[in-house]
């Protein structure tokens, strides 16, 4: 026959294992969040090069079309060279023509800007898509090993539950509902063995005189310090 106290003791112990259990499931939660926000983070730098590329290209094209229509008025004034009379005019056009080539080489070199900038786009983006398709593979694979952590673990609290359904029997209804009770304020345990004279939780001093009703009786005591529940340990 079982005293209280070692029925009680059982039925902590399975509480402390649910307990456990539980916290394991908390757990698994935060790997697939951490790589959630990796990947939300390189979505976000895809987006700004993707961005940074397209203003690059409506550069490029635009400063493309400009050296196409400044080499034109050069030919153009050129071919107007061989039709001018006066040697003002003619003055007059070579200086355009002069004007227009420094557009144009200036404009050449923005344009070599433009495609050094471009290429330092168009590599980062396939770094980043790269980075992006191998944290989308690291978060299936992590997905898939929570997924049978999980199962393993709900097969355990099933088991765990009905294991601590069947010791809570072998409880007094009104220690239990204390234990219940105590143990409900986020506590992980709520019996306690005493260390020597003191509550084991709190190391509050019990007095001489209770404690040596508790060791005669075998009594499970609440502790004033703390409220938990106490037992004496003899030796
Ligand atoms: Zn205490």
């Amino acid at each position: 026959m079982q005293t209280e106290l070692q029925v009680l003791l059982v039925v902590q112990a399975d509480d402390v294992v649910i307990h456990g259990l539980e916290e394991r499931l908390v757990a698994l939660e935060p790997r697939i969040r951490e790589l959630d926000i990796k990947k939300e983070r390189v979505s976000e730098a895809i987006e700004r090069t993707s961005a940074a590329v397209e203003t690059e290209e409506k550069k490029q094209a635009y400063i493309r079309d400009k050296i196409v229509e400044h080499r034109e008025l050069i030919d153009r004034n050129e071919a107007a060279m061989d039709l001018v009379k006066t040697l003002k005019q003619a003055t007059a056009a070579a200086i355009q023509i002069e004007q227009a080539k420094l557009i144009v080489s200036s404009e050449e070199s923005d344009l070599l800007a433009v495609n050094r900038r471009l290429d330092e786009c168009r590599g980062a983006l396939a770094n980043q898509t790269t980075e992006l398709a191998s944290l989308e593979a690291a978060q299936l694979a992590a997905r898939a090993e929570v997924a049978v952590e999980k199962a393993e673990i709900d097969v355990e609290i099933v088991d765990a539950r009905s294991k601590r359904a069947a010791s809570a029997k072998d409880v007094p209804a009104a220690l239990l509902s204390r234990y219940d009770r105590i143990r409900g304020r986020k506590r992980v345990e709520a019996v306690y063995a005493m260390r020597g004279m003191s509550c084991g939780n709190c190391d509050t001093s019990i007095p001489m005189q209770r404690r040596h009703l508790m060791a005669q009786s075998e009594t499970i005591d609440l502790c004033e310090g703390c409220g938990v529940l106490m037992y004496y340990v003899p030796g």
